[in-house]
């Protein structure tokens, strides 16, 4: 369509009777005695004539109300969803529906594997959106062609058995409102005996394939909890303000390799480091075990090195404003300052910094510096210049690393490089040990820290003390610094497996396809996954250790053994039960030399076995499971945690396909919070509630799993007071569609169906449409694209269906005689939407479709020919190739008819505007088109064969009226004439005109006149024929013969 066509048609294509030319008129006198009469005679059709008759009130044209067929039903105009959902509900629950819909299915499963545990009990946006998009999949996959059998399960979890409980109550309870489908009755929990077994079946696999290890490495220590934590138990508040120094160590040899490069600079000759962790400074600084280095300076080999000269002290430049604190260090207060070795591109940098001037005397690669020996301040042993990695930049600091391999990844790979020794001079509760001698006891991210920084100054080693903030992991339960810690712990080898979870990667669907990209991120540059946890809840690592050696005890018969007491007992059993108990037979004589260890799983080891405890071993739940489906931040939680155990013991993913959805914002895109106000609940959006000015409705829970429907939720979502009564219009829309189907279907029954062939083109047209959108809706579907089922669908009611299709169909079905052909052949097409639309929304909106289906007025049989009780007993609409098959060169019309219906009604519009015909009820349109093809198919059209089809039932004119009508309109159809030639004298007597280009093309010119003839009493279109039957006079053809064939009763009818 041409932007042309549009604004002809909008703007100039409206002439006047005065400027059209003169040209001899083509008309019949009776149109032209009427054209200016008045307009102001008040219509009343049939609808309202039925509607006054039915009030009681004997009027002329209640003669004639029994032939009218108005809509009937039980199906309300308003949802009343705080009353009639929860009736759904228990419709469903007391008829054990969702169990009839699984048993009934008897084709392949679909298993979308519920997920992760949620941290607490309070249920916000994000958990509604989660389990409604996993209702909408298993709800679809329940009425699916395929018959699958669906299967959900809850998982829910938290730090007691009692709390965890009670939490799945609760949430169980607003999961069901919402009107989510499971199989309640049975969930699993991860607290089961059952479930823990699997779990310790999942760890002892894992070990005997070689994939767990104890090993000392620093892992994330939460001195506050006192436990190791796993990256995803990590949160990066912002604002965290670290106290960064500049340190500086004396250099005292350089290798004899170096060939004399650093001699002159002797002994004043400084390595600068910068940290911001002062507190690991002292490392080990026991002198009890001088033999072996402890700590080093690491260096890149490939950057470049300056020697500096610390020239005009500029003064002090300490500051302290917020967050920013400065503080010179006393080394550069003094009279003679040493060279200082730090990188090349940092010395500008630091040049502004310490407000100094700094002259470059030489400069040299940090490969230059390996094996250069320095004094450590603290106890002044001699440690050594290592080569770290590529981690060492210039982006800050000076290019130098201080390297505590207790107290770092980085420091840890480089300390094994030089067997540096492992060992961190801090315990579980985050303070230094005796190790670390003078502050021993002190907090090191307290006290200890301030103690370490005083002690440096003291000795001359501090340049400068800085505030520096930066992200640093902190505790997700307390919310407290977690450190770095060198500790005894369990590991799986990611290591160990990691080619295979890249493959495995790559095998799976990722939607939206941007999660492969992340979960491969972070999967490629993990450590190994530390999987032991110090707390008194959980799973046990099912280990002993014997009481001299510390050697771990823990092989298949151990682990097997010990599941069997864990699958009947659970993990309690671990702690209550004597190690006699829990060791096999063969080792109960050596039970007294081992005891049990006290380490127990991560939770995301809980979670991560869920695969093996539900998949494979529950009713009809297939591994790998069809589909995991969470929010975006389990890329590092559970999808990673589920595929790191399912690799390392089934060597392939747990799951074919992954969706992510984003997270829930208000509607300007900001973050929900408390603090702002903008929190919407669902249980509110349900419920109803008062916010803090307006009360706000309860809109349901279709309404907000229409919502639901409605958004992209692979990205970050939006929801508000707005969006929300957008929802609930469209819902509205929606309901109103289906009870017009309803209601003109009264009547209906499967037997009155017109058979295909024998459809009018009309009718052919609506189900080739019907069948387009049922199928892409389909394809919506299965590819999981639900926002757009929700435009397609909202498209299809508003243009298809409310401003065509039913605006024209009103004729045939009011008045078009009950068991008339044209009327019989409309219910045919709308019992087939009716049975379509409910079909396909009943995923998303199950109330609504369901509340539409205990309606209906007729009973629906599946295939094996039973009744189909509750709409998700109906299956989805069986695709129908004949609808379909639409001649091309018939869409092509039909979709030209209907552009040209628009023109016309423009052109009536301004025409009743102007006054230039009367009620808007009784118009003539005139059509000329130069297009000689479509000039003909035009003309078929005025005298189609079939009532139906012709296009003057297809042009109809219609009226808001306010009144309580049921539908709201009054309506009439027009009178078409086709023009073979466009004459001046023949447009010179037609009032109103307009022209437009068919799709840019051919030109078609449109007249609108005063209607003919005089109105039907019965269905208010004007006719010439009115006035010719005798024993009807006030009828036109059609109602004298629908009247002829429906004898008046003696008695008139009540409706
Ligand atoms: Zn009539």
């Amino acid at each position: 369509m041409s932007l042309l066509r549009k604004s002809l048609a909008a703007n100039s294509s409206i002439f006047t009777p005065s400027e059209a030319p003169t040209i001899a008129m083509i008309h019949s006198s009776s149109h032209r005695r009427r054209l200016f009469s008045s307009s102001k005679r008040r219509s009343r059709g049939p609808v309202m004539a039925a509607k006054k008759a039915s009030g009681g009130e004997k009027q002329e044209e209640g003669r004639y109300k029994h032939t009218v067929d108005l809509p009937k039903t039980t199906f309300g105009m308003r949802a009343n969803a705080l009353v009639r959902e929860p009736e759904i509900q228990k419709l469903w629950e007391d008829n054990q529906v969702f169990k009839r819909v699984v048993d009934n299915n008897n084709g392949e499963n679909f298993v979308l594997h519920d997920g992760p545990p949620y941290a607490n009990g309070d249920l916000h946006m994000g958990h509604a959106l989660n389990k409604i998009l996993k209702d909408v999949i298993n709800r679809y996959k329940s009425m699916d062609q395929e018959a699958r059998k669906d299967l959900t399960t809850s998982k829910l979890r938290a730090k007691a058995a009692k709390f965890a409980k009670a939490t799945v109550k609760t949430q169980m309870t607003s999961f069901k409102r919402y009107g989510v489908w499971a199989d309640w009755d049975n969930p699993y929990l991860t607290l089961d005996p059952e479930y823990e077994a699997a779990q310790i079946e999942v760890f002892g696999q894992m070990v005997f394939q070689g994939y767990v290890y104890r090993g000392r490495k620093p892992v994330h220590w939460s001195p506050s909890s006192r436990t190791a934590l796993a990256e995803a138990e990590l949160e990066y508040p912002e604002g965290h303000v670290s106290k960064s120094i500049y340190a500086i160590f004396s250099l005292v040899s350089a290798p004899p390799a170096s060939d004399g490069l650093l001699e002159e600079f002797f002994p004043d000759l400084c390595l600068a480091i910068w940290t911001t962790t002062p507190w690991t400074v002292p490392a080990n600084a026991d002198l009890r075990i001088i033999a072996q280095l402890r700590i080093a300076v690491a260096v890149n080999a490939k950057l470049q090195y300056a020697v500096i000269e610390v020239q005009s002290f500029s003064g002090d430049v300490s500051t302290s404003s917020g967050n920013k604190k400065q503080r010179l260090g006393h080394v550069l207060k003094e009279e003679k300052k040493p060279f200082l070795i730090v990188a090349s591109d940092l010395v500008s940098t630091l040049e502004a910094k310490w407000g100094t001037k700094l002259v470059v005397k030489k400069t040299l690669l940090g490969s230059d510096l390996e094996n250069c020996r320095y004094i450590h301040p603290i106890d002044k042993r001699e440690c050594p210049v290592v080569i770290g990695g590529d981690y060492i930049t210039t982006e800050s600091g000076t290019g130098l690393v201080h390297t505590a391999p207790g107290h770092g990844r980085e420091d840890y790979i480089t300390g094994l490089k030089y067997g540096l020794p492992i060992i961190s001079p801090v315990d579980d509760d985050g303070k230094f040990t005796e190790e670390a001698v003078q502050f021993s006891g002190l907090d090191v991210l307290g006290d200890g820290n301030i103690a370490v920084v005083k002690y440096l100054d003291e000795q001359m080693s501090i340049i400068m003390e800085e505030s520096y903030q930066h992200n640093y992991p902190y505790d997700w339960r307390t919310k407290k610094p977690t450190i770095f810690r060198a500790t005894e712990q369990w590991f799986a080898s990611v290591e160990g497996f990691r080619q295979t979870v890249m493959e495995a990667i790559s095998q799976v669907k990722w939607i939206p396809p941007q999660g492969e990209n992340r979960i491969t991120a972070m999967t490629s540059s993990r450590s190994d996954w530390c999987i032991s946890r110090q707390r008194t809840w959980g799973v046990p690592i099912p280990v002993f250790y014997h009481l001299e050696t510390k050697e771990p005890l823990m092989n298949e018969e151990t682990v097997d053994h010990i599941k069997s007491i864990i699958a009947q007992k659970g993990s309690d059993a671990w702690w209550y039960m004597k190690v006699e108990d829990l060791l096999p037979e063969k080792y109960r004589d050596q039970a007294s030399g081992y005891e049990k260890g006290t380490d127990t799983m991560d939770v995301w080891f809980d979670s991560g076995s869920s695969w093996a405890a539900v998949l494979g071993k529950r009713n009809g739940a297939r591994f790998p499971a069809d589909l995991y489906l969470e929010g975006t931040d389990q890329h590092r939680g559970w999808f990673q945690s589920s595929l790191l155990t399912s690799i390392a013991t089934k060597g392939k993913a747990p799951y074919s396909s992954v969706i992510t959805h984003g997270f829930v914002l208000d509607e300007k895109g900001c973050k929900m919070s408390k603090s702002l106000g903008n929190v919407v609940d669902p249980h509110t959006i349900i419920e109803g509630g008062k916010t803090q000015r307006l009360e706000a409705p309860g809109y349901g829970a279709d309404v907000l799993r229409l919502w639901v429907s409605s958004v992209d939720y692979t990205g970050d979502v939006m929801i508000g007071p707005q969006v929300l009564r957008q929802m609930s219009d469209i819902y509205r829309k929606l309901r109103g569609t289906l009870r017009y189907l309803l209601g003109n279907l009264h009547d209906w029954e499967a037997d009155n169906a017109i058979s295909y062939n024998d459809l009018p083109m009309i009718d052919k047209h609506a189900l080739f449409q019907l069948e387009n959108v049922v199928n892409t809706i389909k394809e919506s579907y299965d590819n999981y694209h639900f926002f757009k089922i929700f435009q397609i669908i909202q498209r299809f009611v508003i243009v298809d269906l409310s401003n065509f299709y039913f605006d024209v169909a009103k004729d045939r079905l009011y008045v078009g005689g009950t068991t008339s052909f044209t009327r019989r052949s409309c219910q045919t097409v709308l019992a087939a939407h009716l049975l379509s639309i409910v079909r396909v929304i009943a995923p998303i909106l199950p109330h609504l479709a369901e509340d539409v289906w205990q309606n209906l007025p007729f009973q629906f049989t599946v295939q094996d020919g039973s009744a189909a009780k509750f709409v998700f007993e109906s299956k989805w609409p069986a695709p129908n190739g004949k609808w379909l098959a639409f001649p091309i060169e018939e869409i092509d019309f039909w979709r030209k008819i209907l552009e040209l219906r628009t023109e016309v009604n423009k052109v009536l519009e301004v025409a009743r505007a102007g006054k230039l015909i009367g009620s808007s009820l009784e118009a003539k349109v005139y059509l000329h088109t130069s297009d000689a093809c479509l000039a003909s198919r035009l003309h078929e059209r005025c005298a189609a064969s079939n009532d139906a089809d012709a296009l003057n039932r297809i042009f109809i004119t219609s009226q808001k009226v306010k009144t309580i009508l049921p539908f709201g309109h009054l309506y009439g159809n027009v009178q078409v004439e086709m023009i073979q030639h466009l004459k001046h004298d023949v447009i010179e007597t037609i009032p109103c005109t307009g022209e437009y280009l068919v799709e840019g093309n051919d030109r078609v010119w449109i007249g609108v006149a005063p209607a003919e003839g005089l109105k039907c009493e019965r269905c208010w279109n004007y006719t010439p024929q009115v006035g010719s039957f005798v024993e009807h006079p006030t009828l036109c053809g059609r109602c004298y013969k629908v009247v002829a064939v429906q004898p008046e009763p003696a008695v008139a009818a009540v409706s």
